[in-house]
C-alpha cells in the first residue's frame, strides 16, 4: 500500500510502498478514502512535544473509509461499514478514567498517527471498539475533519460550560477554529473570533462570528472586553503563546479559559487575577466516542459543515508548509483511495 512516512523529525515525509497491515482478532482493516491534515500531525513530524512518536511514523488521525476486513472476534461491525479512526485509537476500558466515561484521559491509550500507525495510507488497522461510524448523508471528505477538529472543539465548548446566549471567544480560525465557530453558534453561543488576514475574517463572519479581531492589527484584548464585558468562555486553538495569554485576558469573572492548541511553550498566569476573578483555566483533549457521535450528528443534521479543500497524499509536504505559515482556510483533506 501507499503511505506517507516520517523517517526523521523535521524532514519531509516520503511516499513509500509498504505491506498492507495485518489485523489482530479485535481489529478491523479500513480502506482509507480520505484523511484530514491536523496541525498535530505537523507537531508529531517535528517531534515538538515532550512525548515523541516512534519513527518511522505514518501520521494521520482524521482517517475515514470503509471496513474491508474483520478480526475474528469483531461481531458488531460489518464489511462495508463507513467509519473513522480518531486520535483516541484505543483506551484500556477498565481504569478509573475509562469507567467514569473519561476515556480521553486514559493513561494506557494509544493514539492514531502517533503511538500507532495512522491514516496517511491506503489502509489502516483499527481497534474495532474505538472507531466510530459515519452517519448516512455525510461524505468521506466532509466527515474526515470531524474526527479530530470537530470533536475536539465540540468537546472544548462543552468544557467551557457556556450557556445559550453567553459569549465565547475562539482564538485561531484554522482547521479547529472554523469548526469551533459553527459548533458554538449551533449551541446557541455568541461568538467573537481572533486570527489574522481577510480570508480568516471573511470565513469567521460567514460562519456566524459577530466580530472578528486581527491579532496583527487590532488591540484584541481591549476590543473584546469592550464588546462583551469579558467572555464567559474562551477556546484557544492558536499555536501561539501570545494567543493563549490573550484568550486568558478576555475571560470575565467566573469564566473559563479552555486550552486546546498545543504550542510547545509555557503559559505564565497571574495568580492574583486568577484568584480574585475566580477564572478557571482548563485543558481539553479531543473527546470520547460519545462526544464524537454527538459531533457527527450536528453535521448530519446540517448544522455544521467543514470547509475543505481536497488534495492528494503526495501533496503532504506542501500542505505542512502552508499550515506552518497559517495560510490554510478551513481544513485540507487528502483524498486517498477511491
Ligand atoms: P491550524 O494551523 O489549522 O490553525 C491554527 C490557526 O491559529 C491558524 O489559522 C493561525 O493563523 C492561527 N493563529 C496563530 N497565531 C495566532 C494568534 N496569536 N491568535 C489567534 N490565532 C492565531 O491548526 P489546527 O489543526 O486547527 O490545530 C491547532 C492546534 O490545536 C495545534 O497546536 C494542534 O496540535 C492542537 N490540537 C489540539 C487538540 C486537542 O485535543 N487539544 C486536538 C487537535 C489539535
Ligand atoms: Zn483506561
Ligand atoms: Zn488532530
Amino acid at each position: 500500500m501507499k503511505a506517507a512516512v516520517a523517517n526523521q523529525f523535521g524532514d519531509n515525509l516520503n511516499i513509500e510502498t509498504l505491506a498492507k497491515p495485518e489485523i489482530q482478532d479485535h481489529q478491523v482493516l479500513v480502506k482509507i478514502h480520505a484523511c484530514g491534515v491536523c496541525h498535530t500531525d505537523l507537531h508529531a513530524c517535528h517531534g515538538d512535544w515532550p512525548v515523541k512518536p516512534t519513527l518511522p511514523l505514518i501520521p494521520g488521525h482524521e482517517g475515514v473509509g470503509e471496513i474491508v476486513e474483520l478480526g475474528a472476534s469483531v461481531k458488531h461491525l460489518s464489511i462495508g461499514d463507513r467509519v473513522g479512526i480518531p486520535w483516541l485509537y484505543s483506551a484500556c476500558g477498565h481504569c478509573e478514567y475509562c469507567l467514569a466515561g473519561d476515556e480521553n484521559l486514559c493513561l494506557s491509550q494509544q493514539n492514531a498517527g502517533y503511538s500507532v500507525a495512522g491514516s496517511y495510507a491506503e489502509f489502516c488497522a483499527a481497534h474495532a471498539d474505538y472507531i466510530v461510524k459515519i452517519p448516512d448523508g455525510l461524505s468521506y471528505l466532509e466527515a474526515a475533519p470531524l474526527f479530530c477538529a470537530g470533536v475536539t472543539t465540540y468537546k472544548a465548548l462543552k468544557v467551557s460550560e457556556a450557556k445559550p446566549g453567553d459569549w465565547v471567544a475562539i482564538f485561531g480560525i484554522g482547521g479547529l477554529g472554523h469548526l469551533a465557530i459553527q459548533y458554538a453558534v449551533a449551541m446557541g453561543f455568541r461568538v467573537v473570533a481572533v486570527d489574522t488576514g481577510d480570508a480568516k475574517r471573511q470565513l469567521a463572519e460567514k460562519l456566524g462570528a459577530e466580530a472578528f479581531y486581527d491579532f496583527n492589527i487590532d488591540n484584541v484584548v481591549a476590543e473584546i472586553n469592550e464588546l462583551t464585558a469579558g467572555v464567559h468562555g474562551s477556546i484557544c486553538t492558536a499555536v501561539s503563546k501570545v494567543g493563549f495569554r490573550q484568550s486568558y485576558d478576555v475571560v470575565r469573572r467566573g469564566g473559563k479559559c479552555v486550552l486546546v492548541g498545543l504550542p510547545p511553550e509555557e503559559m505564565p498566569l497571574p495568580i492574583f487575577n486568577t484568584v480574585l476573578n475566580g477564572v478557571s483555566v482548563v485543558g481539553s483533549i479531543v473527546g470520547t466516542r460519545k462526544d464524537l457521535e454527538e459531533c457527527l450528528d450536528f453535521a448530519a443534521r446540517g448544522k455544521v459543515k467543514a470547509i475543505i479543500e481536497e488534495k492528494r497524499l503526495e501533496d503532504i509536504n506542501d500542505i505542512f508548509a502552508d499550515m506552518e505559515k497559517g495560510e490554510i482556510t478551513g481544513r485540507i483533506v487528502m483524498g486517498i483511495s477511491s
